[in-house]
């Protein structure tokens, strides 16, 4: 047997110059839990390059989401930017990564912190009903630069609570704040600053973070996750991972190499 799927590109939608999403179909085999990611490449001769891709799609969905960066002569970005629906992806079978519900003790807020494509995994999360069975509050944080990186936000902010299956648990329980660094917006700021200073929680009138109630998740560029770390930390956050469930958990958004 294979180590990849080969799936079909059913649909691609360019945000900006620099980031692209799009969707493929899904072989019935395929198993994950909303938030992991699996290693994603374009078919050819020999073995192909591949690269961590998250899933943005929940686990049930019966196609594949993905929310991509185009890196100017990244590897395989400078392609993959360019597919079409119909050309073929491959996937690797075994989906993983620490994003997942399950590595977090029980609490009553969840807070997911992205920045840039780092929102691709709670796109999943956020469309999962366990995560709101779990949560009486879900608050998803996406920090970018500009207004039009702000991918998904009409599908958050307007198709979503308006799903015949999700609408009533997002409407009520989810609380979304995209936030923009350079340039105007109705918020505004790097994420740990909206967290150091507090606007963060006088904007959505919950109180600053707690680890006895609280439990959160990260995604993002390694600059976000080497900040914000020692601030969870310096809290009293513990960190949880596959098989010890904690108070917090990240995963880089990319390597730097
Ligand atoms: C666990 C994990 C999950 C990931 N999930 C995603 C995802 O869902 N979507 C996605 O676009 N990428 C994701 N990445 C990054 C992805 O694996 C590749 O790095 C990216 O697709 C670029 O590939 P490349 O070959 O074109 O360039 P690479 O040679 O891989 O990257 C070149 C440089 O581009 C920058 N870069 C790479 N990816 C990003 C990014 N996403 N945002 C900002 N800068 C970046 C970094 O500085 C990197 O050193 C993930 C990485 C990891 C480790």
């Amino acid at each position: 047997m294979s180590n990849f799927f080969e799936e079909q590109v059913l649909d691609v939608h360019h945000w900006t110059d620099r980031l692209f999403s799009f969707s493929t179909t899904r072989d019935p085999g395929c198993r994950f839990k909303s938030g992991q990611f699996v290693m994603l490449g374009l078919p050819g001769e020999g073995r192909p390059l591949l690269r961590a891709y998250s899933i943005a799609s929940p686990h049930y969905a019966d196609v594949l989401d993905f929310f991509s960066i185009k890196v100017p002569n990244g590897p395989l970005t400078s392609k993959l930017q360019q597919i079409r629906p119909g050309d073929r992806i491959v996937i690797g079978r075994k989906a993983t990564g620490t994003l997942v519900i399950d590595n977090l003790k029980l609490g009553a807020t969840l807070y997911l912190l992205a920045t840039g494509t780092g929102l691709a995994p709670f796109m999943s999360t956020i469309r999962d009903p366990e995560t709101f069975e779990r949560f009486e509050k879900v608050v998803l944080v996406h920090g970018v630069r500009t207004v039009a990186e702000l991918a998904y936000r009409e599908k958050i902010e307007e198709e979503l609570p308006q799903d015949e299956f999700l609408g009533e648990m997002i409407s009520q329980q989810l609380i979304y704040y995209p936030t923009v660094t350079r340039e105007e917006f109705r918020n505004r700021g790097r994420i740990t600053h909206l967290i150091t200073t507090g606007k963060l929680f006088s904007d959505i009138g919950l109180p600053g973070l707690d680890p006895v109630r609280d439990r959160v998740m990260m995604c993002g560029s390694p600059a976000l996750l080497a900040d914000m770390t020692p601030i969870l930390e310096g809290m009293g956050f513990v960190e949880g991972n596959t098989g010890e469930p904690g108070d917090y958990v990240i995963e880089k958004a990319f390597a730097e190499k």
